[in-house]
């Protein structure tokens, strides 16, 4: 059980002149991945609020616009978002002496904000859960076994020896992103420490039963009707244990589908006994989408590596794909058969 083997210290090695450069106020720029989601903001506004109580100059830029259930968050009014803010975003990272690129594992995963990263002269520090870091940051913290950016940001804390700084701001935002990246609490990563975690945001005055309804009931009619549609047209492949689900266009507007509308929906066919592996595919216009889950041993990070330059962690990854809707469920379908064994368990 990952739970129960899991580390009691957290190991933060060679982060010693980072905590020498963090004793004297700096300015300090944090980014996160394009289409952020909870985690991203999360771990972000988490360490915007320790850093700004450090007594640091703390700008944070999200590359693109994010979904409205995090728009509550502490800090959210302070948000850069590169697409609506491009010369702030610019001057924030020109400024920078340091730049955290929090819950990504390589620059590309930025989006436009790659540029950036890659033309600062500050010192770079990555956090992050995902497998396959590339070496891109001064200070890496990396650790798959994390069920969360947040969580991350949590050990970082502790490790600067300030987790009785830890306020509500600061645990409201730890929360949700462990909330959103463990799927309320139910992923193989949510080990002990993860509870107690929880608990010490609890303590700290974090809202968990109200943040909890305000992310994940928070939805529109539309939204709600969107999954029961995606549900019926869900299609299921039994030889294989898995499913799909497939949006065009003119779903998307048939059900007036907003950013952050079809969060989620991935994980619906896996609620069927049986169900090992999910797919979500969505023509976005600009790009395909696609969102992959797994219960158990089946890789989606591989799954999505080999067939559409994409990954993620084991359990959950996504790709793209630059061909039509139809040919990319093609491309799915025709990669099944050659993990027939890998995903019947
Ligand atoms: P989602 O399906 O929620 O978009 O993403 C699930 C996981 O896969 C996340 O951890 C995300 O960072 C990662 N991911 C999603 N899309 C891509 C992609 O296009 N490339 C890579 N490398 N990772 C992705
Ligand atoms: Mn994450």
């Amino acid at each position: 059980m990952i739970g129960n083997s899991y580390p009691r210290f957290i190991m933060i090695e060679n982060f010693d002149g980072l905590k020498v450069l963090l004793s004297t106020p700096h300015n300090i720029t944090i980014t996160t991945h394009q289409n952020p989601d909870g985690d991203a903001m999360g771990s972000s506004l988490a360490l915007y609020h320790y850093l700004l109580k450090l007594g640091h100059t703390v700008h944070f830029i999200a590359p693109t616009p994010y979904a409205d259930f995090l728009k509550w968050m502490p800090g959210n009014d302070k948000v850069i978002i590169y697409n609506y803010n491009t010369a702030d975003a610019k001057k924030a990272a020109e400024q920078a002496e340091i730049f955290f690129c929090l819950d990504f594992n390589a620059p590309h995963r930025a989006g436009d904000v790659s540029a950036l990263i890659e033309a600062t002269t500050a010192t770079k520090v990555c956090i992050d859960h995902h497998p396959q870091p590339s070496d891109f940051a001064d200070y890496l913290y990396s650790r798959t076994s994390a069920s969360s950016t947040a969580e991350m940001i949590y050990d970082f804390i502790e490790y600067m020896g300030d987790l009785n700084m830890l306020d509500e701001a600061i645990g409201s935002c730890i929360y949700t992103g462990i909330l959103t990246d463990t799927g309320g609490f139910q992923f193989p990563m949510t080990s002990s420490r993860v509870h107690k975690i929880v608990a010490h945001c609890i303590d700290a005055g974090v809202n968990n039963s109200h943040i909890y309804h305000t992310v994940f009931n928070s939805y529109t009619e539309n939204r709600l009707r969107l999954v029961g549609h995606c549900i019926d047209k869900m299609k299921i492949y039994p030889e294989y244990n898995a499913a799909l689900i497939a949006l065009d266009r003119d779903e998307l507007l048939r059900f007036q589908v907003k950013t952050g509308d079809t969060e989620g929906i991935v994980n619906y066919p896996l609620k069927i006994k049986g169900i090992n592996f999910s797919a979500f595919i969505v023509d976005r216009t600009e790009l395909i989408k696609i969102s992959f889950r797994s219960v158990g041993s089946f890789d989606v990070n591989q799954f999505s590596r080999n067939h559409f330059k994409g990954g993620g962690h084991t359990n959950a990854a996504g790709g793209a794909s630059h061909d039509t809707l139809f040919n990319t469920i093609k491309k799915f379908e025709a990669a099944l058969p050659s993990y027939k064994e890998q995903l019947n368990y």
